[in-house]
Formats: structure tokens, sequence, C-alpha cells
């Protein structure tokens, strides 16, 4: 039997969707208690430079395929809280260049630690800033550059951050987790015999998080997203950011005005398979901003709260003790088996014991939370495995995000398992000729937790099974 609706409700229904809308409209208003500012700033280098990433290069960048940037988002909750997050198109940030800027952001800005998150996309296109590690290998017009390179970087980047904080303005906060599948489990898959594979071999994290900035009229004006795998789909002398470059290009160009910050998660193990083509970083790049837009285009969990933040430094210490100058002089030696960039670091090393410096017997690591309204997010300093993200998420759930290469890249951070089984992300610490400790993965994981309690990100009840 048909029914017609009668005048009173459909009366009804048009009051209820405009008191909806409107009353949408009004307790947006009401939870708008954020503030935020991004800004961005070129750091293409302007003359051909040594190039990270790979140390089977031997000679300098011959041209830009794209620009490459530091961007900064300044987030600020009703009650001051504040934080900011910088990206960069690099490999990463050492220790050396990144207290620098840290204790620059401090003094001129009062940023404390964990008010800070430095990522790396970790592309392996772009310049060098790591003087001492080529000391030996480089001459000295190269190293000039690199030097050159790393101070203006340091320079733009406190600028930066200046600039992100004074353009600060009321805005809205939404988060989510998207998904896309470009990377492959480096370890567990050969790159080589790939095509002739119909399975895939994990762990892995597929998870695309993506938080948007939007402004009070709900203009988008920056974009946060990362994802886990390493920008090594190119390998040529063209400066660039790689997939992830090519990521905030396409999200910039279909959101005009909009920022868009990329950032590196737990891609240590991850590669972009197949690889080594532009079209295929182009590719990679529009999936991944396509997992972005999806995101975009549905319904974000909006962000209310405060911002806490919480960072440590945890002593990471080594399996065997640290080489001594005979060993290091064996490793120079011509016939010690050892590649020549190994050869190299052994130089650095034993420079140090030739001015008198002691070699480290463990390392400061950075660990840090952010909760951000409802959003959890962990920063971890290192070339974070996939494990990492995976063991977090069995704690606290699959929303949170995690960041790898943050505030110091110093080496692979592998899992215990990793470290068991070896290999080439397996059995190096930054003092190369020792792994690290076998509880690398039990205190990395014990010191989230207990700034996850210092933050108020709490675990969730219980891991969800399937239906
Ligand atoms: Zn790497």
């Amino acid at each position: 039997m048909k029914t017609i609706p009668s005048l009173i409700s459909i009366w009804l229904m048009l009051a209820i969707g405009l008191f909806g809308s409107n009353h949408t409209a009004f307790s947006r208003q009401v939870h708008s208690s954020w503030r935020a500012g991004v800004a961005k700033v070129d750091i293409t280098p302007q003359e051909s430079i040594w190039m990270a990433g790979y140390a089977s290069r031997d000679h300098p960048s011959e041209g830009v395929r794209h620009a490459i940037w530091a961007k900064a988002l300044v987030l600020e909750d009703a009650v001051g809280n504040l934080a900011v997050l910088v990206t960069t198109d690099l490999v990463g940030i050492r220790q050396e260049l990144s207290l620098r800027i840290r204790d620059r952001l401090k003094h001129q800005f009062g940023l404390s630690r964990d008010q800070v998150i430095l990522n790396s996309s970790h592309t392996h296109t772009g310049p060098e800033t790591d003087y001492a590690r080529y000391q030996f290998q480089l001459d000295e017009v190269q190293l000039g550059k690199i030097k050159k390179y790393a101070e203006n970087l340091e320079n733009k980047i406190v600028e930066l951050v200046g600039n992100a904080m004074e353009s600060l303005k009321p805005v809205y906060l939404y988060s989510e987790n998207g998904v896309t599948r470009f990377q492959v489990n480096r370890r567990n898959n050969k790159e080589a015999t790939l095509v002739h594979h119909n399975e895939l071999n994990g762990p892995n994290d597929y998870a695309v998080p993506v938080i948007k900035v939007a402004d009070q009229k709900g203009e988008m004006m920056a974009l946060v997203f990362g994802y886990a795998c390493h920008p090594t789909v190119l390998a040529d002398y063209q400066i660039s950011g790689d997939y992830a470059g090519f990521a905030q290009l396409e999200l910039e160009k279909l959101y005009p005005g909009t920022t868009a910050l990329f950032f590196q998660g737990a891609g240590a193990d991850q590669n972009p398979l197949p690889r080594r083509s532009v079209p295929l970083a182009i590719q990679y790049g529009k999936a991944l901003a396509a997992s972005v837009e999806r995101v975009l285009t549905e319904d974000m969990k909006p962000l209310t709260g405060n911002l806490s933040t919480a960072y440590a430094e945890i002593d990471l210490t080594f399996a065997n003790p640290t080489p001594n100058r005979e060993e290091l002089l064996e490793i120079t030696g011509s016939s010690s088996g050892y590649p020549e960039y190994l050869k190299q670091n052994a130089n650095v090393l034993m420079s140090k014991l030739d001015k008198g410096e002691s070699l480290i017997t463990s390392y400061p690591y950075p660990v840090q939370a952010w909760k951000l309204g409802d959003q959890a997010i962990f920063a971890f300093g290192g070339e974070l495995l996939i494990g990492y993200s995976i063991a977090l998420k069995n704690i606290f759930g699959p929303d949170i995000f995690v960041m790898g290469y943050s505030n110091d890249v110093m080496a692979y951070i592998p899992t215990s398992t990793v470290l068991e089984e070896g290999g080439y992300e397996g059995t190096r610490s930054p003092i190369f000729t020792t792994p690290w400790a076998s509880n690398i993965e039990e205190r990395i994981i014990a010191e989230a937790v207990k700034l996850a309690e210092k933050v108020g990100i709490r675990s969730q009840e219980a891991p969800v099974t399937d239906q």
C-alpha cells in the first residue's frame, strides 16, 4: 500500500533537516578550541651536492626533478599547550643537526623537546646533511657544500617554525586512518622474483594516517599524512622527494591553498615494489594521495579536548663492546671484506680515538608521545621497523599514528625478532661493528607505554577479534 506523507510530516522532516544543519554548525563553532599555523620553505639545494641514502653513489647530484620542502604545522589547544610538527623531504636529520635545531627552537621560541617532532620522509634522492660521516670519503669541495647546505637548512627550519607560530589562527582538527598497499616487506619477499609471486609475506601496516586542519569557514589549510614505506623508488642523481614528494605535489594540486605535510612511519623494512622508474614514483604518489583524498571525502573524527606531549631519551645499549683501535684498523685493511662505506665509518670512529675521545657505549634514543585531542601519536628515532607499529597497535588499538625517522636518525631499530634473524636491518647499531642489545624492543615499547600514560593515551580494553 502506498502512503502519502502528510504535510505535517513533510514540515517535520524539513524542520529537523534545517535544525540539524544549524545545530551542526553551532556545535562546530563551540568545539573550535584549537589554533594552528602552517608554513613551508623550499630546501632544494642550489648547487650540485652529494646525495644521501645509497652508499653506492659515486658522484654528486646532476639536477632537480622537483623542489623539496621543509614544512611546519604548529598546533595549540584552548589552554595554550602548543606543539610543532616539522616534516622534511630528507633522508633523515642526524643527532648533531637535530640537537642544533631543537636547541635553537628552545632558545628562540621556548619549545621543549616534547613539543617538537622533526620527521624526515627518508627520500633517497635528497641532499646529504651529515658532514662528519663523509669526512674521509669526500674532498674538501664536496664536504664544504654539505656543511653549507646543513647550516642553511638549520636556519631555514628555525625560521619556518617561527613563521608557522606567527600564523596561528582558530581551526578545526580531524583525524582518521586510510589505507593503501604499494609497500612490500622487503625482508620477507625477494624483489628480483616478485613478478612470479602471487602471495606476499608480512609483516605490514598499510595505514595512511591523516590529520585535516580546517579554518573557521571549513576551508582546509593543512593536511598531515603518513605512510610506512622507504622512498626508494628512485635511485638516480635528480633531487626529489620520491613517491612522498609526488604525493605532496598531487595533494597540493588537488586542494589549492592547502599545505600537505608527509611523515614517514615505521617503514624501515618496507619498500615500494616494483621500483626504479619515475612513472612508478608518480604512480605511488598518486595512489597515496588518492587514499588521503578518500579519507577527506568521508567523515573524519573531529578532535576535541587538549594537547598533551611527552618526550624521553632512553640509553639503548649494544650487544657487544665497542671496538678498539686495533679492531678498527683491521676493518679498514684491504682484506677485511668490509664494504668501502663501513671502512670509512671505521675511520671516523678511529679519528675519535685519535683525538682522545672514547666511543659511546650506549645511545640516547628519542621516544615521544602526543595526545592531540583523541588522537594518539607516537614518534620514534631511527629507522623503525614495522613490527613496532604493529606491537603498539596491539596495545593501543588500530587508530594510533606511528612515526619513525623522528628527531634523530641514527640506525635501524629492529624488533627483537628481526634482531634475532639478523640480516641488513638487524645487525648494526650506530656503532656498526655491533648490533643493538637484545632487549631493544622491550625497552622502547616500555618507554612508549610510560609516555602514553603520561599524556593520557589509554590502551584498548581488549583486542578486536573477527566476528
Ligand atoms: Zn633506510
